[in-house]
């Protein structure tokens, strides 16, 4: 790798494995981890993310982003004797896809000696993504995999929250897919209606934060890299989220020409942002905070029920993005 000075720009010691264009600094790998997880803490307390007594849900897929989560999250909580933590992962039912991930986020859970717990889509909704395919429900709902994955994903989160009786839901979005959902809303005609991953409470709501927003995606997977974190690196086989890639890849090559892009588009955007409160109300099916009176994981379980001929049935199909669990 490139980089600009003989020794680190920190310990002015070790040799330098990467240089932050950014910033121009250049650090040594024991240097760039800490300076990762200090800015970890930094934006934790920044922007009050959690508190003393959380009990703190981490979602882990158990791909590199939930893992580096994980792993950080773990050792600030241990300065917080008050605070706990639980790992949660999604099993969506796709076999051979998922199980590789699971082991991951089991073994990683037992290393740290984090409570890992797992909850099934085929519990949670009564049937997997796979049998969703194969039983051709998706393309009848004229819906993507990964948008019914991601609603279920998003809903079965929130209710392992509940179960837990978490406080706190912490998810892995980097700086890199925050400032993507910006974009992507902002393509979409519509500006970003809340900031993504900061704590917003009432109404029931169990807040959803997310420590990594000021960490670069490939500064995330060089921390991964040089901990050892091994982690899921094959795609997901249903992806085909060609919209967020297309975003995904013009932002990268911007930001690796023009550095300090993507803080500067975070920092505009969210300072134009007006929380409009009180916009969510309970689901009049499930109780989880909707923008609507139904919301987009109950309308879809009732969609997915009726057509294939189970209980409940009940039809709309307005679709409703902030119900979507984005990215992962
Ligand atoms: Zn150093
Ligand atoms: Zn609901």
């Amino acid at each position: 790798m490139e980089t600009g000075s003989k020794v680190c720009d920190v310990c002015g010691e070790a040799q330098p494995v990467y240089r932050q264009v950014y910033s121009g600094v250049s650090f040594c790998a024991s240097c760039f981890k800490e300076s990762i997880e200090k800015r970890v803490r930094k934006t934790i307390s920044r922007y009050n993310l959690l508190r003393e007594d959380d009990r703190i849900l981490v979602a882990v897929s158990g791909g590199k982003d939930s893992l580096t989560l994980l792993k950080i999250l773990a050792r600030i909580e241990r300065d917080y004797p008050r605070a706990s933590l639980v790992a949660v992962s999604i099993d969506e039912g796709i076999p051979g896809y998922r199980d590789e991930a699971l082991r991951l986020a089991a073994d990683m859970c037992r290393r740290l000696g984090v409570e890992h717990r797992v909850y099934t889509f085929e519990d949670l909704f009564g049937l997997g993504l796979a049998e969703a395919m194969n039983r051709g429900v998706l393309g009848r709902l004229g819906l993507g995999a990964c948008t019914l994955c991601g609603v279920w994903r998003r809903k079965a989160i929130s209710l392992a929250a509940r179960d837990l009786k978490a406080t706190v839901v912490a998810t892995a979005h980097t700086l890199d897919d925050i400032v993507q959902t910006y974009i992507m809303d902002i393509l979409r005609g519509e500006f970003p209606k809340a900031p993504i991953g900061l704590r917003r409470e009432g109404n029931g709501i169990i807040p959803r934060v997310a420590p990594l927003r000021l960490i670069p995606e490939e500064e995330v997977v060089l921390y991964a890299y040089l901990s050892r974190i091994p982690f899921q690196e094959i795609p997901c086989p249903n992806a085909q989220n060609s919209q967020r890639d297309l975003v995904r890849t013009f932002l990268a090559q911007y930001e690796s020409r023009y550095p300090g892009s993507l803080f500067a588009a975070l920092k505009t955007i969210e300072s134009s942002i007006i929380p409009r409160e009180g916009a969510l109300t309970p689901c009049q099916l499930c109780g989880e905070p909707s923008s609507r009176t139904i919301c987009r994981a109950c309308e879809l379980e009732s969609q997915v029920s009726s057509l294939l001929g189970r209980e409940g049935g009940l039809v709309r199909a307005d679709i409703g993005v902030d119900d979507v669990e984005g990215v992962d």
